[in-house]
């Protein structure tokens, strides 16, 4: 049982209610640019910058805060791996 109360400073509105983001399989970030965010949060990051694993703790990412994820792209479709020639 999680009994932590992560009450945010800053409410946001979600904008999907019933937001389902994979939490494997694909790649997720929350920066309109570059991964400022992801680099500060605890979760497991891909080669190419963004979120792999979402971490339990993450108060960006988990898909139960139904936040904005501004890049993301499927694991198998992800620019890191596309630089293998
Ligand atoms: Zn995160
Ligand atoms: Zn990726």
């Amino acid at each position: 049982m999680n009994t932590l109360e992560t009450t945010s400073a800053t409410p946001t509105t979600p904008t999907f209610p019933e937001i389902s983001f994979p939490n494997s399989g694909a790649h997720i970030g929350r920066s309109f640019l570059g991964y400022a965010l992801e680099d500060a949060c605890p979760c497991v990051k891909a080669p190419c910058g963004l979120v792999d694993s979402i971490d339990p703790t993450c108060t960006e990412h988990r898909p139960e805060l139904a936040k904005t994820m501004r890049q993301i792209h499927d694991a198998s479709a992800c620019p890191a791996l596309s630089t293998q020639a």
